[in-house]
């Protein structure tokens, strides 16, 4: 966490909700997946238990005023007028938002984005980076050498393998697009020969398919996309790769939901998104994208490249917290201007 979230986090647990309501701004948050039991967190890291979950729900229908997507044009034209607005979101498409989130938040009429990589959604195969940590947790014992990664990997004891779960996918995806895939090629086979069910050993990465897909869209979740592989829209990548996974989402959505205008960067931070990912999303035809940069909402950002907030496993006072992310609406906005938004 940057000094500024420190600071912000430090700050919201210490004024009251009610004192800081006068201060609020609207902003958007997100979360992936919800699960009754974290088993492992190095592997389920995306996961937020379901009590947790259910109290974070209480307390964004206490604090906050929670809209749905098409009133973010309204929302950006005049913030100052809406200091309660939030927009809950759900990245990647995991079976258990259907399942788990869906009807915690219909409970509490919370209305929700749900942003699918549609690749992912097509096959049900894992994500990059989930792969990456299956090989730190899975791969037996040893030391390796992988294509594109310089030093020799050390898979032993727990501590090892949980440290590397984190780094490596981190690693992995500011590589282009094709040497990563070199490199989760090798780990994929390497796991392959262990044997075991991956799939069935870690249900909570599982996706939805289309059918519940489209089950959500009728109960009023939106859908939006979130590229068509879940990896990084760097300024490395190919402008082909760029407009493959801006484009190829909105279509494969539209065909089988009917609509899509919103798009969320996989990763969604200042290494993870370029000029050239936000100009293919804009020139794709969607209306607004999301990044996962601190801030808060307003007519000065680049509709392309909003702010979000990641939601904690535990979250106590958002309504003193997330105002605060206002502080660096500046940084944002220079970041926006160097790559030339
Ligand atoms: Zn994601």
């Amino acid at each position: 966490m940057t000094t500024l979230g420190r600071l912000s986090r430090w700050s919201g647990n210490w004024i009251p909700a009610a004192l800081a309501r006068p201060f609020g701004a609207p902003t958007a948050v997100f979360f992936h997946g919800v699960e009754r039991r974290i088993v492992d967190p190095a592997l389920q890291s995306n996961q937020h238990r379901l009590d947790a979950f259910e109290d974070l729900a209480r307390l964004l229908k206490r604090d906050f005023n929670v809209l749905p997507p098409d009133a973010l044009a309204e929302v950006l034209r005049n913030p100052a007028r809406h200091p309660r607005a939030l927009f809950l979101m759900s990245d990647d498409g995991y079976a258990n938002t259907l399942t788990m989130a869906a009807p915690v938040l219909k409970a509490h009429s919370l209305p929700w984005t749900l942003f699918v990589s549609t690749h992912h959604i097509d096959t049900g195969e894992f994500t990059p980076p989930t792969w990456a940590r299956l090989f730190a947790m899975e791969a037996p014992e040893g030391g390796y050498k992988l294509p594109h990664i310089e030093s020799a990997l050390i898979l032993g004891t727990y501590e090892q393998r949980a440290a590397l779960a984190e780094d490596m996918w981190k690693c992995l995806k500011n590589m282009a697009f094709s040497h990563a895939q070199e490199t989760l090629d090798v780990m994929r086979a390497l796991l392959g020969k262990t044997g075991i069910d991956l799939k069935a050993k870690y249900p909570s990465e599982t996706f939805l398919t289309w059918d519940q897909v489209r089950a959500l869209d009728r109960e009023g979740v939106t859908i939006g996309a979130h590229a068509d592989v879940h990896w990084a829209m760097h300024e490395d990548q190919p402008t082909d790769f760029l407009r493959e996974q801006a484009l190829r989402p909105k279509q494969r959505i539209e065909k089988e939901v009917g609509h899509c205008r919103f798009f969320a960067y996989p990763f969604g931070n200042r290494g993870d998104v370029g000029r050239g990912a936000w100009e293919a999303v804009r020139d794709a035809g969607y209306d607004y994208a999301f990044t996962t940069i601190a801030g808060t909402l307003n007519a000065s950002a680049n509709p392309w490249l909003l702010p979000r907030y990641g939601l904690a496993p535990q979250e106590t006072n958002l309504a003193a917290f997330l105002p605060v992310l206002r502080a660096n609406n500046g940084r944002l906005r220079s970041w926006q201007s160097q790559i030339g938004a």
